[in-house]
C-alpha cells in the first residue's frame, strides 16, 4: 500500500500541528502506522494524497449520511456562497432548519443551534441544571458527550483507545458533580438517584455509538425515562451520533420515546459545523433571550452550515434509506460473523440502523466493561488489511463504521471480499 505522501505530510505536519492533526482519533495511535491524509472524496468514495481509493465507511464520524459532495446539496451551498458566509444576524434559513428539526423530534418545541456537538451537549447540561435549580448529572461509563470538562469522565471513543482516566487539565471541582452509572443497567441509575438528591439531568446517548455499537436492553430505555420522571429529573438524549441517523427522528423515534432535552451534531449539518439543543417550551424558555441561561456564538446558524443542513435532511427524508440501512448492516454482521467462524476468530457485531462494528471478543458486549474485552490487536491487523483492501474504516475498535445511502451494492461487496482478506489476516496473525 503506497502511503509516501501521508508520510511526509505527516512529518512536515507535526511541526505546527499537534501530532499533525485537529482531533486526536486522525493520528492513527490505537491502530499504529501512519495516519492517511485526504485529498478528496465523492459519493460513497474517499481518495488520500497517494490516490489510495477506498469506500468510506468513516463518513466524517457520521455526517455524510448520503455520502460525500450529493448533487443537491453542493448546489445548494454554491447558491448560498454568493450571498454571503455570515452575517451576525437572522436569517431565514434558521427558521426552516428550525421547523425540520423540531417536526423530526416531537419532544423539541425549540431549538438552539450552535457549532459542535460538544458546545450541544455543554449547552443543555447548562439548561438542566437553570431548568431545576439541582447540580448534579449522571453520565454512563463509556458514553462520549464532547470535550467539556464536566463530561470527560469515562468517556468513550479516543479516550477509551487511550485508556486516559478523564483528561489531565480538568480540576476535580469540575467533575465532582458527574456521577457515572452503568450502561444497561437500571440499578445503577436507581442507586444514584436513591442517595443523591441534587440531581438535574440524566444524560444518554440512547444507542450508544463512543464504545463501539451498544444497543440499549429492551425496556432500559423506558425504565429510565419513568425513572427520571418520578425523581424529577431530566433526561437529556444526546442523539449527536444517532440524529437523523438510526431514524429520521433518531433513536428517540426508532425506541419510541421522547427524552426532556435533545442535543444533535453531525448528520444535522451534512458536513458544516452544527450542532444543536433543543426541548419543549418551558424548558427552553430558560434560554436568553427568553431567560436568565445565558448561551451565545458568534457563528451559530451560519448560513452556509444552515443552507448544506436543510438540504441534506430534505433530501435525506425523500430518500428514506433506513430500511435499505438496516438491510445492508445485516449483511454485513452475516458476513462479518461467517469469516470469523471460518478462521476460529472469536467475534460480536453490533449493530443499529446504520452504525455497525466488530468486536474481537467471545464475550456478549453490552456495557463499556465488556466493550473492552476485544482484542485491540487483532483488530489493528484487521484495520490494516481492510486499507489495503480499499475499505476506510475508524482507526479505533470503539467507534463505530456508518452506512450512506451512496453506498452501492458493489461497493458492500467489495466491503465483504475486503472482510474476508481481512478475517484470514487476523487469524494468520494470531492464532
Ligand atoms: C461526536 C459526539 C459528540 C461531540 O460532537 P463534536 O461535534 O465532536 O463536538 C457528542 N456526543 C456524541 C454522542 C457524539 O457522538
Amino acid at each position: 500500500m503506497k502511503l509516501e505522501k501521508s508520510i511526509e505530510l505527516y512529518s512536515k505536519g507535526k511541526k505546527h500541528l499537534v501530532g499533525a492533526v485537529n482531533s486526536p482519533v486522525r493520528a492513527f495511535k490505537s491502530v499504529g502506522g501512519v495516519p492517511i491524509f485526504i485529498d478528496r472524496a465523492k459519493g460513497s468514495k474517499i481518495y488520500d494524497v497517494d490516490g489510495n481509493e477506498y469506500i468510506d465507511m468513516v463518513l466524517s464520524y457520521g455526517p455524510m449520511i448520503l455520502g460525500h459532495r450529493n448533487s443537491i446539496v453542493e448546489k445548494t451551498i454554491k447558491k448560498y456562497l454568493k450571498n454571503g458566509y455570515t452575517f451576525g444576524a437572522s436569517t431565514k434559513g434558521e427558521i426552516i432548519m428550525a421547523e425540520m428539526v423540531c417536526n423530526a423530534f416531537p419532544g423539541m418545541d425549540k431549538v438552539r443551534f450552535v457549532n459542535s456537538g460538544t458546545e450541544a451537549v455543554l449547552s443543555a447540561i447548562r439548561l438542566a441544571r437553570a431548568y431545576t435549580g439541582k447540580n448534579k448529572i449522571i453520565k454512563f461509563a463509556g458514553c462520549y458527550h464532547g470535550h467539556s470538562d464536566a463530561l470527560l469522565v469515562a468517556a468513550g471513543s479516543g479516550l477509551a483507545t487511550l485508556s486516559i482516566p478523564g483528561s489531565k487539565g480538568v480540576p476535580d471541582e469540575a467533575v465532582k458533580n458527574t456521577l457515572i452509572a452503568e450502561f444497561n443497567n437500571i440499578n445503577s441509575i436507581e442507586a444514584h438517584l436513591a442517595k443523591h438528591k441534587d440531581i438535574a439531568a440524566v444524560i444518554i446517548e440512547p444507542i450508544a455509538g463512543n464504545m463501539g455499537v451498544i444497543q440499549p436492553k429492551k425496556d432500559f430505555i423506558d425504565q429510565l425515562k419513568e425513572l427520571t420522571k418520578a425523581s424529577g429529573v431530566l433526561l437529556i438524549a444526546d442523539e449527536v451520533m444517532t440524529g437523523f441517523r438510526s431514524q429520521f427522528g433518531g433513536a428517540q423515534e426508532l425506541l419510541g420515546f421522547e427524552a426532556d432535552i435533545t442535543c444533535l451534531g453531525k448528520v444535522v449539518g451534512g458536513g458544516f459545523p452544527v450542532g444543536a439543543y433543543g426541548a419543549r417550551n418551558e424548558i427552553m424558555e430558560m434560554v436568553s433571550p427568553l431567560g436568565d441561561m445565558y448561551q451565545a456564538g458568534t457563528l451559530s446558524g451560519n448560513p452556509i452550515a444552515m443552507a448544506c443542513g436543510i438540504a441534506t435532511l430534505k433530501e435525506l427524508k425523500k430518500q428514506n434509506p433506513y430500511k435499505d440501512f438496516e438491510k445492508t448492516a445485516a449483511f454485513l454482521e452475516r458476513e462479518m460473523k461467517i469469516a470469523a467462524k471460518e478462521n476460529g476468530i472469536d467475534l460480536q457485531v453490533n449493530r443499529f440502523g446504520s452504525m455497525i462494528n466488530p468486536f474481537f471478543t467471545k464475550e456478549k458486549v453490552v456495557d463499556f466493561k465488556s466493550a473492552q474485552t476485544s482484542d485491540t490487536k487483532m483488530f489493528k491487523t484487521f484495520f490494516w488489511k481492510m486499507m489495503e483492501n480499499g475499505v476506510f474504516l475508524p482507526p479505533s475498535q470503539f467507534e463505530s463504521w456508518f452506512l450512506a445511502t451512496a453506498m452501492t451494492k458493489r461497493d458492500i461487496y467489495k466491503v465483504r471480499s475486503a472482510i474476508q482478506i481481512a478475517m484470514k489476516a487476523v487469524a494468520d496473525k494470531h492464532k
